[in-house]
């Protein structure tokens, strides 16, 4: 950055200060740490290094590289290349919990490397990331990328009351569900429910908070059956409310396999949720809706889930077993127990 010679009101010539350069490196850190944990987009992030000289050095800092939230991370599934991956790996090392558990989901679930995916989420969840520990608990639930002997109810239970605990939604609902059908844990049908209106409310609270929700949003809290916009999950509260955002772990899943980036093996489905993403990693690991039997979630959270966001209208009872093979895999299948009228 170099001095710009300027002329005075009196004609005199003067050396512009730059005040950038005087800076010292350490206001520097602290101001792109700020930055990066702000950053609403990736592009946001990598602006910084774009800058100069000086702030692409800064902006690699390790402290910068830690403090970067969710949002920095949100690659598009189209735009994944060896340097995101690097990229990502350097916020990991750098401490960074949101990298670690974004790459350990795209290494677990997209590039088939479960190994190292589940311990980078470990990584996080170790560090009391509550993302991680649900995806964690999810995987116990179904054994993934494991034989359906492997599956730990008891650690997933474990797991996502941990996650729960910390205030993860989507964990308080799954333990809701857990609780009260005794799934991995002793059946507490009150209790259970308790948690299921403790996720909603919970829920509510956070649309209400979210910077999207300003005061003239208020018009969209409609009465429920109101537009195909609006999100009916808290219907139990006669309101409607717009769709929430999603992780970017999830839509990065979402994206992999539905542009095609990804392809997934034949018999492999992807959880219906649509904020999910998840793909089987064995034929027949995730439970499918009893009614129809044409949907398949990872979770009980993300049946819940979708049941209100949009299935409940298009489940339809049909005589799936007249089509399906009998004497195959799909009818010896144990996971196959889904919903009906659930919270
Ligand atoms: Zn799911
Ligand atoms: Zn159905």
């Amino acid at each position: 950055m170099c001095g710009k010679k300027l002329k005075t009101s009196h004609g005199i010539t003067t050396e512009e200060s730059d005040f950038f350069d005087g800076l010292p490196d350490d206001l520097v850190v602290f101001i792109l740490c700020k930055l990066s944990a702000s950053a609403s987009s990736p592009s946001d992030f990598i602006n910084i290094f774009l800058t100069c000289k000086r702030l692409n050095r800064l902006g690699l800092h390790p402290l910068v590289l830690s403090k970067a939230g969710p949002k920095a991370f949100a690659i598009k599934a189209n735009n994944w290349c060896d340097s995101a991956q690097r990229f990502l790996k350097q916020c990991v090392n750098a401490g960074n919990v949101e990298a670690s558990y974004i790459l350990g989901m795209i290494r677990f679930y997209c590039l088939q490397n479960r190994g190292s995916g589940a311990s980078l989420m470990a990584k996080a969840a170790i560090k009391s990331h509550a993302p991680s520990l649900y995806s964690l608990a999810v995987i116990q639930f179904n054994g993934s990328g494991a034989s359906k002997s492997d599956k730990d109810l008891k650690a997933g239970v474990a797991l996502c009351a941990r996650a729960a605990y910390l205030g993860h939604i989507d964990a308080l609902r799954e333990l809701g569900h857990c609780l009260q059908d005794g799934y991995g844990v002793r059946q507490n049908i009150a209790e259970g429910r308790r948690l299921l209106v403790q996720a909603n409310a919970r829920e509510l609270a956070s649309v209400l908070r979210s910077a999207s929700w300003g005061p003239n949003n208020y018009q969209c809290l409609t009465l429920t059956g109101s537009s195909p916009l609006s999100f009916p999950l808290l219907s139990d509260f006669g309101c409607s409310l717009p769709a929430p955002e999603f992780h970017p772990a999830n839509l990065f899943l979402r994206d992999w396999f539905g542009s095609g980036r990804g392809v997934l093996a034949p018999r492999l489905r992807l959880c219906g949720h649509v904020g999910c993403g998840r793909p089987e990693t064995r034929p027949h690991e995730f439970r499918r809706c009893s009614v129809c039997g044409v949907v398949n979630y990872c979770s009980r959270g993300c049946q819940a889930l979708d049941w209100k966001l949009r299935h409940k209208a298009h489940c339809r009872p049909i005589e799936r077993w007249l089509e399906d093979d009998v004497a195959g895999d799909d009818a010896v299948d144990g996971d196959v127990d889904g919903v009906g009228e659930i919270i």
